[in-house]
């Protein structure tokens, strides 16, 4: 490539500024424009920002380039905004070797001075590459625009360093997560749980996120469920000269905006224990998280089968396993094991999010328990217990019972009392029965006679009582029935 022809094409006004709109996630709306440099040569045809870019920048003709950059875009988004006050935000791409520029400072001034565009509608891109080579002197360019009220971004984010401390010290306020990121993000689950780290880390750190890239609806849901705030890309609008930005309403063939719980690389909560393992399950990430969990650190994870951490092979599906405290016992976990599959339909990864159920399960053991130990003591016990409707029909009864009367359990279940009652003592068992059920008497205590299928009477003392719910209804009659001679 030809740096002349370069020169000439920026002093000659042969460049073109392209606007790619950046939507708002949450509405679909266009809240703003990012500008990207076109340069068509007659001979070269167009060339490519990425080739012609990096040859400025070698030469120094990067100066010229942005400073011409910044000026057509600012004139150009001022006229768009002129007059309205709704939030529209120009961003343009700064070079390293710009920012390095001791001039470049004023030259943002000036472009905005000269183009009446209001600092707080500009915001600069810049990427960690030029930030890493010279912290000190480019921290006090950034401070200083800060204070203009222009807005910076971090351009590219995950595709060098990724380093979240870097956000923590500068006056950032938007991070665009790149695109070779967003473009696994709703099929592999270590780029869906690194840019989840990211947004939840800029979010904390109050920045404002942007997913680059964005080509496919799936990708779009998968950021918007993540809590990206913004996104760019060509489902939302490709750079153009003259961009459509009037109309802001969404498109209506913009289904990602609807929430959709299926199909999403499911991520959750920070207290939850992300795994991800390779097809042969063997752990390649392990979230923070583990340490509160297991008493492990990630690392310690990494490497690891985890069809051996969870102690089971497990299907798709919800799960609820027992794991292994490193310290202290055990730990619940419920949770989802969610596998990835390629376009030919083989599981990549599986994805694992965790969520500690210890407290709930250990209580549901408890009860399991204590029901347990009322069932054994129901069908141990030595005496008869039956549990009857007020209409007297046998509900429950143990096997004590059914001895003393001759009869099997199952049997008894199909009968009422008065069916095994000896026909003397049915009238005051229906009065004793019919004043429990008016609630005239919580109890009563009668010895009464049962009925064997063989017509034998076998004399009973029974002692009866109102079993109410929990919330104080009148439920069932319990009694208690003792052979009326071992009182004897
Ligand atoms: P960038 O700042 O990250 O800009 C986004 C790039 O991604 C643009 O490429 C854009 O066309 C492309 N893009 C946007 N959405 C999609 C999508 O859905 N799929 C795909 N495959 N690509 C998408 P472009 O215009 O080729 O620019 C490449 C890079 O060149 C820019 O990356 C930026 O770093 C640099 N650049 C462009 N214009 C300027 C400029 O005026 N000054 C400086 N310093 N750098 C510039
Ligand atoms: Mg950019
Ligand atoms: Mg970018």
């Amino acid at each position: 490539m030809d740096v002349g022809r370069l020169r000439s094409a920026i002093a000659g006004d042969r460049l073109e500024v392209h606007f790619q709109p950046v939507v708002d996630l949450s509405d679909g709306s266009t809240v703003g424009v990012e500008a990207l440099a076109r340069w068509y040569d007659d001979e070269l045809g167009q060339v490519p920002p990425d080739r012609f870019v990096v040859l400025a920048e070698e030469t120094g003709l990067i100066v010229d380039l942005g400073r011409w950059v910044l000026r057509t875009a600012c004139a150009q988004v001022a006229r768009w905004t002129l007059g309205r006050s709704e939030p529209f935000l120009l961003s343009v791409n700064v070079s390293p070797v710009e920012l390095r520029e001791e001039s470049f400072f004023d030259d943002v001034v000036r472009a905005l001075h000269d183009t009446g565009l209001a600092p707080h509608r500009l915001c600069l891109e810049v990427t960690e590459t030029a930030i890493v080579s010279n912290v000190t002197e480019v921290a006090s360019t950034l401070w200083r625009l800060r204070e203009l009220g222009v807005q910076l971004a971090l351009d590219d984010f995950g595709t060098g360093h990724s380093s979240l401390t870097l956000l923590r010290n500068l006056p950032l306020d938007i991070v665009k997560i790149d695109r070779s990121l967003i473009r696994q993000v709703a099929v592999g689950a270590q780029d869906a749980v690194l840019v989840q780290l990211v947004v939840d880390a800029a979010h904390t750190l109050g920045l404002r996120v942007c997913a680059e890239g964005v080509e496919e609806e799936t990708q779009a849901r998968q950021v918007v469920a993540m809590g990206c705030d913004t996104g760019q890309g060509f489902l939302f609008g490709r750079p153009s000269a003259r961009p459509r930005l009037d109309d802001s309403a969404p498109d209506p063939g913009s289904g990602w905006l609807t929430p959709a719980s299926s199909g999403l690389v499911p991520l959750s909560g920070n207290d939850d224990l992300v795994l991800v393992a390779d097809r042969e399950r063997t752990v390649t990430y392990a979230s923070a998280s583990c340490r509160r969990l297991l008493g492990r650190m990630p690392s310690e994870l990494v490497g690891g089968s985890l069809t051996d951490l969870l102690g089971a092979d497990l299907e798709d599906g919800p799960v609820t396993v027992r794991m292994l405290h490193k310290d202290d016992g055990h730990r619940w976990v419920r949770g989802i094991v969610h596998p990835l599959l390629d376009t030919a339909g083989q599981v990549r990864e599986v994805l694992c999010v965790l969520t500690d159920v210890t407290t709930a399960v250990s209580r549901e053991r408890e009860l399991a328990d204590s029901e347990e130990l009322f069932r054994s003591a129901f069908t141990g016990a030595p005496i008869g217990i039956a549990l009857s409707d007020f209409d007297g029909r046998l509900l429950r009864v143990n096997p004590a019972l059914a001895e003393l009367v001759g009869r099997s359990v199952s049997e008894l279940l199909e009968l009422t009392v008065a069916d095994i009652t000896h026909t003397d003592d049915l009238g005051p068992d229906a009065h004793n029965l019919s004043e429990v059920r008016a609630g005239a008497a919580e109890q009563h205590r009668v010895v009464k006679r049962y009925l064997r299928p063989d017509g034998t009477p076998v004399p009973v003392e029974v002692h009866a009582a109102r079993v109410r719910t929990a919330d104080g209804e009148p439920y069932c009659i319990v009694a208690h029935v003792l052979p009326a001679s071992d009182r004897r």
